[in-house]
């Protein structure tokens, strides 16, 4: 019995398993190496470190690749064949040889030439973008997203048997789904919400110009730090940092590191704070038993952004939360808060309005954005549009969709950061996450019967514990869609969401509920 199963204190040992064990714990080692120095160019670097920084990242790039698609983890896969078949499908062993042989089948398809092309034109298309969009340039900005899209092109050849090149594309962020699944809720959604935003102008608008501030960035921060720490953001396990894009980072489940930017005129860190706040916690309430393993991390960019909207939107943007919350913040800034009640507050940060920039828009016209880039993308990949037309066609749909003029390319098609990057494919889960956080706050508010209570008065536990439990603990230990399957016991489903549109805008603009 060399390699053979093998049984001690009841536990099933493995040599061969241990050895994949500690080969993927090197190669996960390599990965958080990587974003760490990533975090660390976005929060701490000073710009001259660029050069340098980008010559690190390439070379740990090229080892991780190495060492994940070396030959002996394929000989371990093989050699474990038989052993899986002993395993218990739901145990962890189970879970990393499935996830394990996934990830390596999928990365030895890719040669590693193609793998760092792709990671070069990325940041090369990232650097062009910067420019064109400071410019308002779509010109300079094409070359970037012509070779990003050749590139792809190739990347989508490395694989067959899809129904679509897009597929390809979309398993990258939203591992096993079709492009077809998707197509069906993100068009459910703009059959449901171009009229349901119409109806919304029609009636009577909240006043929302007191969210223009000014709001002093000290107090901001204040407010900010008490709210995360009433949601459960604990030092020993966070950092909270200041830069121009809010992201949340993870190192282990120990480890959290979230960021945000402040502006006097508006109060959008909150959101933004509890957005990241919500991708943090995933991270965070992986079992830690998955550290150091490819299953310590959210398992698709659908369910992590459902994290990141249920904090920042069904939590964030609801009356129960404010009424806790509310005295804080008009204490903080009684000259501009001091004489606007909570109602109207609560109105105010829900208000409904079509915009011209995607990371602006509110809950019913966002969904319409993305719906604008999934078909664009989708047609620029099957060369149905020529890059000649794009801005023209990225227009067209703004008024179409969202009935606003863009007036210039930055304020249109070059406000995004994903193309520059060769991202295609990754729009979707925006909606997928919103579509997603409703299903399981459905699922929550029957489980925890007086959340909106425990809201109020600012307890978060039972609701952070079912998230734990239900779906953060596992990590990628299971498809993304046999863990919703576990969260909201069954498939994604955009009615949900789109009852719970309905009836926000019902409460808040009398606009008349439907059947
Ligand atoms: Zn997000």
């Amino acid at each position: 019995m060399a390699r053979g199963a093998a049984r001690a204190g009841g536990q099933v040992v493995n040599r061969a398993f241990d050895e994949l064990r500690s080969r993927l714990g090197e190669v996960w080692d390599l990965r958080l190496t990587t974003w760490l120095l990533e975090w660390d160019q976005e929060v701490m670097m000073p710009r001259g470190g660029a050069a340098i920084r980008a010559e690190q990242l390439a070379t740990i790039e090229r080892v991780t690749h190495e060492r994940a698609t070396a030959d002996e983890v394929g000989r371990l896969l093989d050699e474990l064949d038989g052993y899986e078949d002993e395993l218990d499908p739901e145990s962890f062993e189970a879970s990393l040889i499935r996830v394990a042989r996934r990830d390596w089948e999928k990365a030895r398809r890719v040669p590693t030439d193609l793998q760092a092309e792709m990671a070069r034109a990325a940041v090369d298309g990232f650097e062009l973008w910067m420019t064109a969009r400071d410019t308002s340039d779509y010109t300079r900005f094409r070359p970037a997203i012509e070779r990003n899209l050749e590139l792809r092109r190739r990347y989508v050849e490395c694989f067959d048997g899809f129904d679509d090149p897009y597929d390809v594309l979309l398993d990258d962020f939203e591992p096993g789904m079709k492009t077809a699944e998707a197509e069906a809720v993100l068009l459910r959604l703009r059959e449901a919400l171009i009229p349901l935003a119409a109806e919304i102008a029609d009636a009577p608008q909240p006043d929302s110009a007191f969210l223009t501030g000014p709001f002093p960035v000290a107090g901001q921060k204040r407010a900010e730090t008490e709210l995360l720490r009433r949601l459960g953001f604990e030092p020993t396990a966070w950092r909270l940092d200041e830069i121009v894009h809010p992201a949340a980072y993870s190192f282990g489940t120990a480890d959290i590191r979230i960021t945000t930017r402040y502006s006097e005129d508006s109060l959008e860190t909150l959101f933004s704070a509890m957005h990241e706040f919500g991708h943090g916690l995933y991270e965070h309430q992986i079992d830690p038993a998955l550290n150091r393993t490819p299953l310590a991390t959210g398992v698709s960019l659908g369910l992590h952004e459902s994290q990141s909207r249920l904090w920042e939107n069904l939590v964030g943007r609801s009356l129960p939360f404010w009424r806790g919350v509310y005295p804080l913040l008009a204490e903080t800034f009684p000259d501009v808060l001091g004489a606007v009640d909570l109602e109207a507050f609560h109105q105010a940060v829900n208000k409904v309005e079509p915009s011209l920039i995607r990371v602006d828009a509110d809950e019913v016209t966002y969904n319409l954005h993305i719906v604008l880039r999934f078909e664009l993308e989708r047609a620029l990949l099957d060369g149905t549009l020529s890059l000649d037309d794009l801005p023209e066609a990225w227009n067209v749909r703004m008024r179409e969709y969202l009935g606003v003029e863009v007036p210039d390319d930055a304020h249109g098609v070059l406000q995004d950061v994903h193309w520059s990057s060769g991202a295609f494919g990754y729009f979707p889960t925006y909606s997928l996450g919103n579509v997603i956080s409703v299903q399981i706050w459905g699922r929550l508010k029957t489980a925890v019967p007086d959340l909106d209570d425990q809201i109020e008065a600012g307890e978060f536990g039972n609701l952070r514990a079912w998230l734990r439990d239900h779906l953060h603990r596992f990590g990628r230990m299971f498809t993304p869609r046999e863990t919703l399957e576990r969260a909201v016991g069954g498939p994604i489903d955009p009615e949900p969401y789109l009852g719970y549109l309905r009836a926000k805008a019902a409460d808040l603009y009398g606009v008349a509920p439907r059947a």
